[in-house]
């Protein structure tokens, strides 16, 4: 599914993305054409016996309903907040010399959902190796992560939203709670800007940006505003800690 068209869209997230794959990138170093941004297909990926896997899936559907009875829902975009306190994507490590990978993410997603999703190979958006907390992508990282993406329906959602809250066997333990990404913004300038300045697991942001362009959920000029408001809330933030981090007794 990496058509052309997904590379195009990508291309905005990559230049946000290059400034830090810059930094990690040590002196000299010559990072191979393929793998600068650690992307290959799922095929190539399946070929590394000695690496590990993990799947994970943005589920969405269109919605008719209506914030405060007037702002457009439009998509209800599932994400959930993880016992790390970092926002990611339903999923887990899979064995694929035990199972196929799209059998081991269903696994997952009845573990952490409650609900067993059916995934496909069509579903498949693309894998790459994780990004380190330091140094290059590379096949050194030895974990392969797979994404994918499946719209379902709104009814789905509530009962998946439900049995995550209540039948889930990771409820409250590896998932704290599922979440619903907003991709309005409101007249204070909340919404997908503030959604977009939390915390999230590896290239979690950067998967769920990719998604609502090549999806066609938000516009790159809206997604470029959002994430301008996102730059402020952050540097609010910033300040805001800094702040409560005085509050405690701590000397500047
Ligand atoms: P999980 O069991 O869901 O935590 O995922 C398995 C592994 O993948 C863990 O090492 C996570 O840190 C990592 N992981 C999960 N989601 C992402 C993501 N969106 N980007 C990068 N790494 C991830
Ligand atoms: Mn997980």
């Amino acid at each position: 599914m990496t058509s052309p068209k997904y590379r195009g869209f990508s291309r905005l997230v990559s230049c946000l993305q290059s400034g830090l794959l810059t930094q990690h990138r040590k002196k000299g170093e010559q990072i191979k054409k393929g793998m600068a941004s650690g992307q290959m297909s799922r095929d190539e990926a399946l070929e590394c016996t000695h690496c590990r896997h993990a799947c994970h899936v943005l589920l969405y559907s269109e919605t008719a309903s209506h914030l405060f009875g007037r702002i457009p829902i439009r998509y209800i975009v599932l994400m959930q907040m993880r016992f790390d306190g970092l926002l990611g994507f339903p999923g887990g490590f899979v064995n694929p010399s035990e199972e196929t990978l799209e059998e081991g993410l269903t696994r997952e997603l009845l573990e952490e959902l409650g609900v067993a999703v059916p995934v496909s190979k069509e579903d498949h958006v693309e894998s790459c190796f994780s990004p380190p907390r330091s140094g290059t992508y590379s096949s050194s990282s030895h974990l392969i992560l797979h994404f994918y993406v499946k719209k379902i329906e709104e009814e789905q959602i509530r009962e998946i939203e439900k049995a995550a809250a209540s039948t889930a066997a990771d409820h409250g333990l590896e998932v704290l709670g599922m979440v619903r990404v907003p991709l309005y913004t409101t007249k204070s300038g909340g919404g997908l800007s503030c959604f977009l300045s939390h915390s999230f697991i590896g290239v979690a942001r950067s998967q769920l940006m990719n998604s609502l362009l090549r999806l066609h959920l938000v516009s790159p000029g809206d997604l470029q505003e959002a994430l301008r408001g996102s730059q402020r809330t952050h540097a609010e933030s910033a300040q805001n800690l800094q702040a409560a981090l005085k509050l405690t007794g701590e000397q500047p």
